[in-house]
């Protein structure tokens, strides 16, 4: 029989589920969820358990009340700047001290990021929350273009025949920031 995320039984220690509503979720992104967890009530020690989603639903939306809508999108959109930095080794000091300013609790940080991947892998989000999910902020300026976000380089136009072309173009390192 498929698990119901609707059956709750409570448990000491979990958030009360009776007002929640998996549809709740739709529109926060992977980051947004990952966020709202670290600020909840989700204890440090805490065990996913079969089934659990709806109580992993509550904590994001008790996160998500905490935190505020919009200072939770847009701590999503530095820290999805910040990882995509770090991912090239770019992350610059004030990156890194923005988000250690951010999540304090870097074992914590990695476990609610764990969470909301799992929960998002039965509670879908909305195309305008997907595409918010690509999109990321920086804090303060990109250092390979000082954010004109563009770059002179040598380009190829076509490889094959071995032709190049130098000029402006789009900056890799930031090259979505707003
Ligand atoms: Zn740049």
């Amino acid at each position: 029989m498929p698990a119901t995320l609707t059956a709750t039984h409570p448990v000491s220690g979990l958030p009360a589920t009776e007002n929640v509503s998996l549809t709740d979720l739709s529109d926060l992104s992977n980051g947004e969820r990952a966020v709202a967890l670290y600020a909840s009530d989700l204890p440090d020690g805490y065990r996913y358990k079969r089934g659990d989603e709806v109580h992993l639903v509550a904590w994001i939306i008790q996160g998500v009340n905490r935190v505020g809508l919009d200072r939770l999108r847009r701590i999503a959109a530095l820290e999805a700047g910040f990882r995509r930095f770090r991912a090239r080794n770019r992350a610059t000091a004030e990156q890194e001290r923005a988000h250690a300013e951010r999540f304090p609790d870097p074992e914590r940080d990695q476990r609610a990021g764990e969470l909301a991947s799992l929960v998002t892998l039965s509670v879908s989000m909305s195309d305008e929350a997907r595409e918010r999910g690509l999109r990321f902020l920086l804090d303060g300026p990109c250092p390979e273009c000082g954010d004109t976000r563009q770059v002179w380089a040598c380009w190829a136009v076509d490889v094959d025949a071995d032709w190049y072309e130098e000029g402006y173009g789009p900056c890799s390192l930031c090259g979505g920031a707003e």
